[in-house]
């Protein structure tokens, strides 16, 4: 099982990178780019009680589960966060950060609401935070209608959360607007290539190159 450091810190060179936004705002199509230009990335497949879209595929997506199953690990601690969003249950397991680890990739990407957010910064005080911004309110709701899969009962509910989700932005490292989709990528590449470039996480090649020139 994957042990959280008593620093909250995991190994160096494995980047943690949230991305929140209020729902419709780009976050899974940012995801996919992200992961097509960093494919020693894993995309950290959540647990849901929600019923999947028709285009989702089950262990790709998601892990679909009914609320009882989803209950059953709250009460074994198999989660590393979890949360009530848009009156359904969402979680990230440990068991998908282990499996990360122990498959060598160099970071996890998890699009999660800030609530998750929250839990996992607590645990791990050096993920990185990115909250995603649609350009106007209307061009939300436009995107969220767009996604022909969902109902409109649905589409309410989500916009209608979208001002709490942003009242959060603050807790989060970067912000992005996603008004078009080249732009706002090439931000949240630009982040993940300062997060690897962080000092913290460079300090043992800095000593290293230090000791060569003692020697
Ligand atoms: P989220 O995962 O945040 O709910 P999605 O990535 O599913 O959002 O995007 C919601 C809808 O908006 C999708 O139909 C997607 O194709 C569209 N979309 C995403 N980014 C943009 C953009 N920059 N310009 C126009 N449409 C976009
Ligand atoms: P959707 O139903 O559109 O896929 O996701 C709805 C919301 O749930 C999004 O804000 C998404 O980021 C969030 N979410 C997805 N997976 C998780 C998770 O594992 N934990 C938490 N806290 N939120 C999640």
């Amino acid at each position: 099982m994957w042990k959280i450091e008593a620093s909250g810190r995991m190994d160096k060179d494995f980047v943690l990178l949230i991305l929140s936004s209020p729902s419709g705002a780009g976050k899974t199509t940012l995801t996919r780019k992200l992961l097509e230009s960093f494919p020693e990335l894993r995309f950290s497949v959540s647990h849901t009680t929600r019923a999947p879209r028709a285009n989702e595929v089950d262990a790709r997506d998601y892990h679909f589960t009914d609320r009882r199953g989803f209950e059953a690990m709250v009460e074994a601690g198999a989660f590393l966060e979890w949360a009530e969003v848009h009156g359904n249950l969402y979680g990230t397991s440990l068991a998908e950060v282990d499996r990360a680890k122990a498959d060598g990739c160099r970071g996890m990407i998890f699009d999660i609401d800030y609530q998750g957010a929250r839990q996992i910064r607590a645990k791990l005080p050096t993920v990185t935070g990115v909250f995603i911004l649609p350009p106007s309110m209307q061009e939300l709701e436009r995107r969220l209608r767009g996604r022909a899969s969902e109902t409109e009962e649905v589409v309410q509910r989500r916009f209608a959360v979208a001002k709490l989700e942003i009242e959060h932005y603050a807790f989060f490292d970067y912000v992005i607007v996603n008004d078009e989709i080249d732009k706002a990528f090439d931000q949240l590449r630009a982040v993940i290539l300062a997060e690897r470039a962080r000092r913290t996480r460079r300090a043992s090649l800095a000593e290293a190159l230090l000791r060569e020139r003692k020697a």
